[in-house]
C-alpha cells in the first residue's frame, strides 16, 4: 500500500449519477465497494462529501437568499449525503463513523480530532460531514482541513474527469492532461484544482493532491496499490 492513511473527497454531484438531483443509490453503492477494496487492504479512510447534488449556498443566494442561511442548509446536505454512504459502508460490513462540524448527537458524533484519529486505528471508516461548520467555506477547504489534522499521507479528489488539464477538455479538444504538477504551476497557469482557499492550506501543509476519475471502477485501488493514475499535484 502506498498510504496509509487517506482523505478522499467526493463532490455531491458524483452521487448524483445521471440524474439531474438527489441521490442514485446505485452510484453511491458502486462508490462504497470501491473504498471497500481499499479498506479491506488495511488502509485508513476518511471521507469528505460536497452537497451540490442538494443545495449549493452560492446558487441559493443569486437566487435571492440570505447566504450565510443558505451555506448552512449546504452543510445539512452533506449531512444527508454522508449517511446515505454510511449506510452503503455499513452494509458491506464496513465500520464506519459519522463526525460532523455541526452537533447532530441523535444520527451522528461531534467532530474531535482525537477520536476520529482513534477511529481510523480501530479501522473505522470515518466520514467527515457538514463541511467546516462555518458558511463562506467549501467542503474542498474541509477536506483539506480535516486532511491536515487527522494527518493523512494526501488529499484523493474523485472526480469526473481524469485529472487536470491544460485547459478544460470539454471545451478544448487540445487540452492536454498533467501526470504530475506542482502547486506554484497550478498557480502560474490558473488551473483550478480546489477552490483557492482548500488549495492554499494543502500548498502551505505540503499535503499531496491526487486528482482522478472515480467513476471508473476500480480506479482507487489502482491508486492505493501505487499506480499513476490521475494527476498529483505536489510541493
Ligand atoms: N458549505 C459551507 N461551509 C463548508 C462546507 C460547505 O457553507 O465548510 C455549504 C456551501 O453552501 C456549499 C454547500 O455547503 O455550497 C455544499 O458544499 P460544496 O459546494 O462544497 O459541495 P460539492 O461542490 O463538493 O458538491
Amino acid at each position: 500500500m502506498k498510504y496509509k492513511r487517506i482523505l478522499l473527497k467526493l463532490s455531491g454531484e458524483a452521487l448524483m449519477g445521471d440524474q439531474q438531483y438527489g441521490i442514485d443509490i446505485n452510484r453511491v453503492v458502486q462508490y462504497a465497494k470501491d473504498i471497500k477494496e481499499i479498506h479491506d487492504k488495511g488502509m485508513q479512510v476518511a471521507l469528505v462529501i460536497g452537497g451540490g447534488n442538494i443545495y449549493r449556498g452560492l446558487s441559493a443566494e443569486k437566487a435571492g437568499m440570505d447566504r450565510v442561511q443558505a451555506d448552512y442548509m449546504g452543510m445539512l446536505a452533506t449531512v444527508i449525503n454522508s449517511m446515505a454512504l454510511q449506510d452503503a459502508l455499513e452494509k458491506l460490513g464496513i465500520k464506519t463513523r459519522l463526525l460532523t462540524a455541526i452537533k447532530m448527537e441523535q444520527i451522528c458524533e461531534p467532530f474531535i480530532r482525537r477520536r476520529a484519529v482513534r477511529h481510523l486505528e480501530k479501522g473505522r471508516v470515518v466520514i467527515f460531514g457538514a463541511g467546516t461548520g462555518n458558511p463562506y467555506f467549501t467542503t474542498d477547504t474541509a477536506a483539506s482541513l480535516r486532511a491536515i489534522e487527522i494527518n493523512a499521507d494526501v488529499v484523493l479528489k474523485g472526480t469526473r474527469v481524469d485529472g487536470i488539464y491544460t485547459a478544460d477538455p470539454l471545451k478544448d479538444p487540445t487540452a492536454t492532461r498533467f501526470d504530475e504538477i506542482t502547486f506554484q504551476d497550478v498557480y502560474n497557469r490558473g488551473l483550478s484544482v480546489m477552490d483557492m482557499t482548500a488549495f492554499t492550506l494543502c500548498q502551505e501543509n505540503k499535503l499531496p493532491i491526487i486528482v482522478f476519475d472515480m467513476n471508473k471502477p476500480g480506479n482507487l485501488t489502482r491508486l492505493a496499490n501505487g499506480e499513476r493514475i490521475g494527476t498529483l499535484v505536489r510541493e
